[in-house]
Formats: C-alpha cells, sequence, structure tokens
C-alpha cells in the first residue's frame, strides 16, 4: 500500500454571528444558555452562533486532507462519533480506498439502525476528507477524479433575504440580481406577512425575468402547499422546496402531480437509501443533497441515481467555513444533470477568510477552487473558535 492513514482529528467550531441564520430573532422567542433556540413558523432549533466541524486526515508520510461535516447543533457529538468510532475503521487503511471505506462504516452501525442522523454526518467529514487526499496523492482535483469536469464556473442562486421586514427582504433580492444573480429563494419561515405577500413583493421588485424560489420548511400538508404553490405560480415560481413534513412521501408525490412547478426536497436526507423511495414514488423532479450530511461518495452516488429518475440536482448548502462547500461544488462540477447550486451568502462569503484558495461566488457563479484535491483548506486562524475544552 503507497500511504496509509496515521491519524484523524476533529475540529467542532463555534462561530459567532450578528444576525442568527435566517434572519433576526422573533419577538418573545427564548434563547437557550447554550445558545439554541426555535423558530415558532417551522418549529425547528437553530443556534444564534454558526456551528461546523473540520475533519483532518493525516497519513504515514504527512499528507493531509480536510474534510468538513454538518454540525449546525451540537456539533461536539459529531466530533465525539468520529474521534471514539470511525478512528479504527480508517487507521492504516489506503485512502484511495474512499469508497470501501465509507461503505465500510455506514455498514458498522447497521445492526444498530444508524442509518442516518449524527452517525452518518460523521462519516460525511471523514469522506470529504479522503477525497482530498486522494486529489493530492495525485496531483487532481475532485471533479476530475469523478471522472468528469464539465465546467469551472457553476451556477448559483441566492438563498435567504435576512432582513426583518418584507420590503427590506425585496429591496434586497433586487439588490443581488442587479450584481448578476439571475435566481433568488425566500424562506416561508421567516414569511412574516405570508408566502404569498413576500412572493409578490419579491417579484414586484426584481421584476419578471428572474427566478424565484420559494423554500416552504416542510409546514403544510399536501392539500395546504397544493393550494399555496398554485397561487404563487401566479408570480412565476421557479422552484417549491419541501412542502409537505419530510416523512410524508405521499403528501410529497401528491404535490410534486398536482402542481406545475417543479418541487424539490433532500437536503435532510443522507443516503441512497433514504432517496430511494421518495425517487421511485416521484416525490420530486429536482434533489437538494447536502454535502456535510453525506460526503463525496453518498452525493454522488444520489446524483447518479437522480440521472436514472430524470431528476435535476440543486445541492443544498449548509452553515460550513467552506470545506464542505467545496466538495460540493467539485461534485457539480461533474454532474450532467446539475440546474444550480445554492449560495447562502451570509455564511460563504465572511467565511471565505478562513480557507485558502480562490473559491468565490460573484455575478451569478461560484468559481469551483483550483489545485489538487478540493483546492482549499482551513487557515489556521479559524481554530480560533475551537469550542472550549476540544
Ligand atoms: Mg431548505
Amino acid at each position: 500500500m503507497g500511504d496509509p492513514i496515521a491519524s484523524l482529528e476533529l475540529f467542532p467550531l463555534r462561530i459567532p454571528r450578528e444576525t442568527p441564520y435566517l434572519g433576526p430573532l422573533e419577538p418573545g422567542v427564548r434563547v437557550s444558555e447554550r445558545g439554541y433556540f426555535i423558530r415558532p413558523t417551522n418549529q425547528t432549533v437553530y443556534s444564534i452562533h454558526d456551528h461546523t466541524v473540520l475533519v483532518k486526515i493525516t497519513t504515514e508520510a504527512g499528507m493531509v486532507g480536510w474534510g468538513e461535516s454538518f454540525g449546525v447543533v451540537a456539533p461536539e457529538a459529531v466530533a465525539l462519533i468520529a474521534r471514539d468510532l470511525l478512528t479504527p475503521l480508517v487507521l492504516g487503511r489506503d485512502p484511495h480506498d474512499v469508497v470501501a471505506i465509507a461503505e465500510d462504516i455506514y455498514s458498522a452501525m447497521r445492526v444498530r439502525g444508524f442509518y442516518g442522523g449524527f452517525y452518518v454526518d460523521a462519516l460525511a467529514g471523514v469522506d470529504i476528507a479522503l477525497w482530498d487526499l486522494r486529489g493530492k496523492l495525485t496531483g487532481l482535483p475532485v471533479c476530475k477524479l469523478l471522472g468528469a469536469q464539465r465546467r469551472a464556473r457553476i451556477p448559483a442562486y441566492v438563498s435567504g433575504l435576512p432582513k426583518a421586514t418584507v420590503g427590506e427582504r425585496a429591496q434586497l433580492a433586487k439588490e443581488w440580481v442587479d450584481r448578476g444573480f439571475h435566481a433568488v429563494k425566500f424562506a416561508a419561515a421567516v414569511a412574516h406577512e405570508g408566502e404569498l405577500a413576500e412572493m409578490q413583493a419579491i417579484r414586484a421588485a426584481v421584476g419578471p425575468g428572474p427566478q424565484i424560489l420559494v423554500d416552504l420548511h416542510w409546514q403544510y400538508t399536501d392539500q395546504e402547499a397544493i393550494k399555496l404553490i398554485s397561487a404563487l405560480e401566479a408570480y412565476d415560481l421557479a422552484v417549491a422546496e419541501a412542502p409537505v413534513q419530510s416523512e410524508d412521501l405521499e403528501g410529497q408525490a401528491r404535490v410534486a402531480a398536482a402542481v406545475k412547478t417543479p418541487v424539490a426536497i433532500g437536503e435532510e436526507l443522507r443516503t441512497v437509501f433514504e432517496y430511494r423511495p421518495r425517487f421511485v414514488h416521484r416525490c420530486m423532479s429536482i434533489i437538494q443533497p447536502e454535502m456535510a450530511h453525506m460526503g463525496v461518495t453518498q452525493f454522488w452516488q444520489v446524483c447518479q441515481l437522480a440521472r436514472a429518475f430524470h431528476c435535476r440536482v440543486m445541492p443544498h448548502a449548509t452553515i460550513g467555513v467552506g470545506i464542505a462547500q467545496a466538495a460540493s461544488l467539485h461534485v457539480s462540477a461533474a454532474l450532467s444533470n446539475l440546474a444550480m447550486h445554492e449560495y447562502q451568502h451570509s455564511i460563504f462569503d465572511r467565511n471565505l477568510q478562513f480557507i485558502t484558495g480562490d473559491m468565490r461566488c460573484e455575478a451569478g457563479y461560484f468559481e469551483l477552487p483550483s489545485g489538487p484535491g478540493l483546492g482549499v483548506e482551513p487557515r489556521e486562524t479559524v481554530l480560533q473558535y475551537l469550542m472550549p475544552g476540544k
């Protein structure tokens, strides 16, 4: 074997931010001692901080690969699982066996029913780090390792308009369009005057050309979602995301069949096994894989499954310092069924200071980072945000 894996290190991070993700806190919302709060509209827990988990894998020859796991809440749980449980599964193995390693890690907890959640999140960061390592060992970018660099620029849509009023949010959408972006998504969870009012205001602000997407945040029954999406279609809705609760496959399928707008789902799913029944039941026409939940191996496999079901891919972008994002762009560069990639501007741009490389998002496009592997690495400065005691 060439250069076996010698160590696995985990870095759970807490990065302060001024305005919480998705916008200012609603009146009366209580923040816990640990910084968590519930958005009253979609009943989902968020943090007032940005959290993520970095993964560093080093080979015996000293070559380093970096990965990043989903860690929006309880990042220490992900780090602990990876440190304690995954270390013995990867030490001594050849990074070029990354697909086998990912499959073996997944299988190791099957009998206990860990098909997703924090366990697979931990796996995702390890998998990304191994693909980065493979790239560095071969001198090739990850998209070339996948065998298909189709593009160096990835079309981006602006995600989220973190302002307090509908007027300010519509104005922000207009500003992004003026900067060369052709697609903007608003979030139902913070559309306090209602989705229809939000849609009307944004359409009036941006004019007839740009695409407007809505994230419905799993809030509706199938009938409610069909009615709402049909009403939004009068303002030329481009994509309806997550209309009904994640477990409601029949509802998802009914919505997807009943509306003219493409339905997108999948940011919360982690494996081909979770996606498979949604493809079979035609729950969506666009998938939204999240790299920090999946890793390159699963992400690529799910995108190939999407091809078989004639679905397009619109990758999700979570909170992170940019390592998982770079991996997501590399796979996006290789896809024949890519629609566009989410651009979380309030996170992505600020966090460029924490990574090396030339990854950017400007005038409607991400620039794929150049160089071998992912083309990005964390800078030392980001480790100042390491969670206490780690
Ligand atoms: Mg979403």
